[in-house]
Formats: C-alpha cells, structure tokens, sequence
C-alpha cells in the first residue's frame, strides 16, 4: 500500500524521482571530476528536438545509466543532463572532454536559468565536420562553456552514435589550461610510440630489401596501417592531416586494414600454410572476414560491419593459439609472436569490456589497445630477430656440416691418393725388379748381371781389388730336358741357381745370361775363386732330384776369367766364355781358367 503511494507520488511529481544533479566547479578542474551518468535519456531513433527532450526531462523520463560507463552497443543517440555550479566569484570557463574516440556526433545545449527558459545550442560537433569547426583542438570532442560567478547554468548533451555504437554519456570537467597541457603529453606520449612503430616499419623494409624475405616487407606495411588505423582511430588523422575531408567510416575502414595486414603477416611468418594447414584455415577465413569488413566500412555498411568486427574479435585469439602451435613444434620466435599477439589480444578484450560498459572507462583501459598494439609491434620485431638469428645459425651449422664434410672427403681423397701411389710405388718396384730378375730362377737376368757386373768392376778397379768372373754351363742339359721333360728340367734350372746362391756371399753378383748358362762374380783373388768354383762344382755335382722316371742328377762346366788392367765387363765375360768352352770341350764338369797364350 505504501508501495503503491509512493510510485503514485512519483508518477505525480516526476522531477522528484531524481535530484538534479548539480556539479560544484573552481579554478583548477583537472578531469578528475564528470558530468555523470546519473541523468541520461535514450533517444533511440535520434529525432527529438532539445525542446522536446527538455520536456521528456520535465516529465522524468532520463535515469541513471547503469553501467559502468558505456551503454553498450546501442543505435541512435544519448542524452545526459546536468547542472555546473560556478563557486567562484569570477566568470569560469571549464572545458567538458568526452572521454572516447569513437562518437559520431556530440551536440551540447545549455541555460542559464535552471528549470526554465530556452536551451541555447553552445557545441554541435560532428566527424565529418572539418576539425577546424571545433571549439577547442582536440583529438575528442571538447565543450567550452562559461558560468557566471556563484550561479549554476543547466546542460544537455546529445550524443549520437549514428545506426549503432558505444556512448559513454559523461564527460570530464577541465580547467582549460589543465586540459591543454594533459593533451599535449598525452599527444607527445602517443606520437612517440607511432615513432617507434614508424622506426620499427623503416628498419623491416630495409630489413625486406637487404633479405629478399617477403615477411620483412609484409611486417613493415603491417607496421605502417597500424600507425594509419591508430591515428584515425584516436582522432589524429582528422585533427592534422584530412582535416576538412574526414568521414566516419574512415574509422572503420582503417581498422579493417590493419587487421588484414595483421592476419597476413601472422601466416607469412608463421607459415601455417605449410606447418598447421587446419589453422591456416582458419586465418584464410579470418582474412577474408576483414576484407568483407573493409567492403562493409567503405559502403558504411554499420550493421554488417559490427558483426563482421565481432567475429574477428572473437577469432583474433586464433593467431595467439597458431604461434603457440607453432612454439611447441620448436619454433621460439612463433612463442615470442604468442606472447605479443596475446597481449594485444588482451588489451582489445579490456577494451570491449569497457566498450559494453563492464569496467568503467580510464586512461589505461583507455590507451590499453595502442599501447599493447606498440608492445605487439616490439615484440614481433624481437620475434623477427630470433628468427633471423636462427635462420643465420641454421645458415651457419649448414656451412659447418658442409665445411667438415668437405674436409672428410678431402682426407679420404687423400687416402685414397696416398693407398694408390703406394700400390703404384710397389707395382712399379716389383716392375722394376721383374725387370731386373730372370722369372724362372729369380736372380739377376743377364741386362742387370750385366750392370752390377759393371759396378762391381769398376769398384774393383778402383780401389785396385781382385775380381773373377766365373761362366756356368749345366752340361747336357738337352738330354736332362729329353730324359725328364721340359718342366722337370726347369725345376733342375731352379735347383741349380738356389745351390750357387746358396753357397755365395752378399757382395758376389750371380745371375742368369740365358737358357742354362750362368756368371758369377768375385771380389777374391785366383785362388780364392778357384776354391770357390771347385766347392760350387762339388755342390752342383751333388744336386739330385727324385723324379718318376729316375733320379735327375747335373754337373756344371765352369770357366774362370781375372780382371786385369784396362778391362771391361765383356771383355771378362769373352774370356770366360773362352775358357768354359775348352772346359766343355776337355770333357766337361770342370774349372778351366782362361789363358792368354791359348
Ligand atoms: P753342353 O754340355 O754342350 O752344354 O750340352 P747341352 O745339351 O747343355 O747344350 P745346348 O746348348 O745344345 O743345349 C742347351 C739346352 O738347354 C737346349 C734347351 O732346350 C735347353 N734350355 C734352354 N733354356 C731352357 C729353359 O729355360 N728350360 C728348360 N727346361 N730347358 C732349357
Ligand atoms: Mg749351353
Ligand atoms: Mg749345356
């Protein structure tokens, strides 16, 4: 019952409902204090003139936003009410800021005598006006209004969102002085961060030129549409470059860009093509959403374009889970990438919050985005250097491998050469002594007889030594071959020549002249080589070989040569043969020694 009066009373006396707000103003306003949201109106098709909202106002139609500062995504326009009162005794101006970026139109309405009289229109401000129409330069809308001393003069604000957006229907009280200041560091804060991204855009295209990588280049025009879409975005772009010629949907527009760039950049660089195709996916139909985006932005298309927004929003999670992805199949800078897509990802998530009016609106969360979207900016350039830096290492552990297998082929060549001269020095040894040696008999053949024969001469002359030179011929040797075979008969040739040698020293030289006629050569006197050749002769006779067809047994006529004065190798071996030949001739298996007189 009592319920019931008190909704009556207030349906009566509606301006009861709520206290005028009346907000007390000084000299030094720094922003801390608002207008409030504790009296605000949805005008939601936008169509009330100020004298009809003011009467709307009269019958209690405006309330309190509850949220913390936003109204959410909400079409039409906003309209707030309250009252400044000037505690000074002199007349202050106070500059209202409001608080975000992203408001169509904002128009302001004020009287001196609160409760009645006309509004007069004191502001009307909209994007697409040319910036210089602005009562105060600033990238947000700024209201200056003037209070006379110790009196209250009445506001209403319009804010317009045009078909749908966020409206944060309460602005900051400046002194204007403190607001120009705070703008100007906060401009300064915010250009040197676009510096940097600048820098960061200038050092990968050189960086694209100097590697002919195409991620470089793709990272230095991703860089440069983030300084474009975070300019307009903030305001910048219509405040100093497209001052007369800015358009709402520039907003839009840039921010589809720097999302596409932004996907574009996230496949090249973490080439999800090739290493995550179902994620990769994914980012193809994230791309294509921001182009959609891009068309919807260009025909200011605000609907669509909000979905289209909100799906990307929601995706953008995906690029941070690719370089995750990414990470755990070895690749630190994807981890690196991760950690500043998220925290980009992050910032844009405290952003919505506070654009759907969760969390109230503040300078962080405010600057979370551009500052995260620098941090992202860094982050993927320090990213890009690991990569680089792996890339080199690869580079480099490619030259090494390639370097030591150079080097093992090398010293297996080097073996190899080194195995095959070796074989070459033995077979040119063994060709040498082949050459040097009878096959059969494996002594000297009668070329190199000839040449130690020669040097052993030439030694004994010299150092005026005895020398003898002693001719060999296995008598009857026809019939040993006739008798036993050509074979055995060998074999007998192989016998004989091991018994000589057998029974010589290492200075004498004994070799092979031909078929079964051999030399020996002594470094002994006559009679050293008679007793010589007398032994030899004995062993030779003593030679017997068990064959099938009967004992093979041989004998060895022998003749002796001296060396005297001014002789030559085959002067001896004349007369050598020479006395062989009478050996053969007095009945052979004899030593004859060569006579002059015969
Ligand atoms: P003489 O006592 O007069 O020297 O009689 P001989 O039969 O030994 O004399 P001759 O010079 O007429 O014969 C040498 C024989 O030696 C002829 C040849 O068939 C044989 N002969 C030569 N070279 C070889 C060989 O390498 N192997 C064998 N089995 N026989 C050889
Ligand atoms: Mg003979
Ligand atoms: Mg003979």
């Amino acid at each position: 019952m009592i319920l019931k009066f008190i909704v009556a009373v207030l349906l009566v006396f509606p301006q009861l409902a709520h206290a005028v707000t009346v907000i007390e103003v000084g000299e030094a306003e720094d922003g801390s204090q608002t207008t409030g949201q504790s009296e605000v109106w949805h005008d939601v098709k936008n169509d009330h003139s100020v004298a009809e909202v003011d009467v709307l106002y009269q019958q209690g139609r405006f309330a309190p936003l509850n949220s913390a500062g936003s109204t959410g995504l909400k079409p039409g326009a906003f309209w707030s009410h309250f009252v400044l009162h000037n505690i000074t005794n002199q007349p202050l101006t106070v500059d209202l800021e409001y608080v975000d970026h992203q408001l169509i139109a904002l128009d302001a309405f004020s009287r001196s005598d609160v409760g009645s009289g006309q509004y007069q229109s004191i502001a009307s401000m909209s994007l697409s006006d040319p910036f210089g129409q602005r009562p105060v330069s600033h990238n947000r809308f700024v209201v200056p209004t003037t209070i006379p001393p110790h009196e209250s003069v009445e506001f209403l604000v319009k804010f317009s969102s045009h078909q749908a957006g966020f409206v944060f229907p309460s602005m900051r009280i400046w002194s204007p002085d403190l607001l120009r200041e705070t703008h100007t560091a906060e401009t300064s804060i915010i250009m040197f961060l676009f510096g940097g991204i600048f820098l960061m855009s200038i050092i990968s295209l050189v960086g694209a030129i100097a590697t002919r990588d195409k991620t470089f280049l793709i990272y230095s025009i991703y860089a440069f549409t983030k300084i474009i879409s975070w300019c307009t975005i903030l305001g910048y772009t219509h405040q100093f470059v497209l001052k007369n010629h800015f358009h709402w949907n520039y907003l839009s527009i840039s921010g589809a860009l720097g999302v596409f760039f932004g996907i574009v950049f996230a496949r090249s660089f973490l080439h999800t093509r090739k290493h995550t195709p179902k994620i990769d996916y994914i980012l193809l139909f994230m791309l294509c959403n921001s182009v959609f985006l891009l068309v919807c932005a260009v025909f200011s298309l605000t609907g669509l374009a909000v979905l289209s927004i909100t799906v990307a929003l929601f995706l953008y999670p995906m690029m941070s889970i690719a370089g995750i992805v990414r990470w755990r199949q070895g690749s630190t800078d994807a981890g690196v990438f991760a950690l500043a897509w998220s925290l980009l990802v992050f910032g844009l998530v405290v952003q919505a919050l506070r654009d759907l009016g969760v969390v109230p609106h503040n300078t962080i969360n405010y600057y979370w985005p551009a500052f995260a979207s620098f941090v992202e900016m860094l982050g993927i350039m320090a990213a890009m250097g690991i990569k680089v830096r792996r890339l080199r290492l690869q580079k480099e552990d490619a030259e090494k491998r390639y370097r030591q297998h150079l080097e093992e082929s090398k010293a297996e060549l080097e073996d190899q050469v080194r195995a095959r001269t070796k074989e070459l020095e033995k077979a040119k040894l063994e060709a040498e002594h082949e050459a040097r040696t009878d096959p059969l008999t494996g002594v000297y053949n009668r070329r190199s007889f000839f040449i130690e024969a020669d040097k052993r001469l030439n030694f004994a002359l010299r150092k005026q030594q005895p020398m003898s030179l002693l001719m060999f011929d296995i008598d009857l040797f026809k019939s040993i071959n006739d008798t036993f075979g050509h074979s055995m008969g060998d074999e007998a040739l192989r016998l004989f020549s091991d018994t000589v040698m057998a029974n010589l020293r290492g200075s004498d030289v004994w070799g092979r002249l031909g078929g079964e006629e051999f030399a020996l050569v002594l470094s002994e006197d006559k009679e050293g080589t008679l007793r010589t050749a007398q032994r030899l002769r004995e062993e030779i006779a003593k030679i017997a070989i068990n064959t099938t067809v009967g004992e093979l047994c041989m004998t060895a006529s022998i003749g002796v040569a001296y060396l005297g004065e001014e002789q030559d190798i085959e002067v001896l071996l004349n007369k050598a043969d020479d006395a062989l030949y009478r050996a053969k001739n007095q009945g052979r298996d004899q030593i004859i020694e060569y006579e002059d007189s015969v």
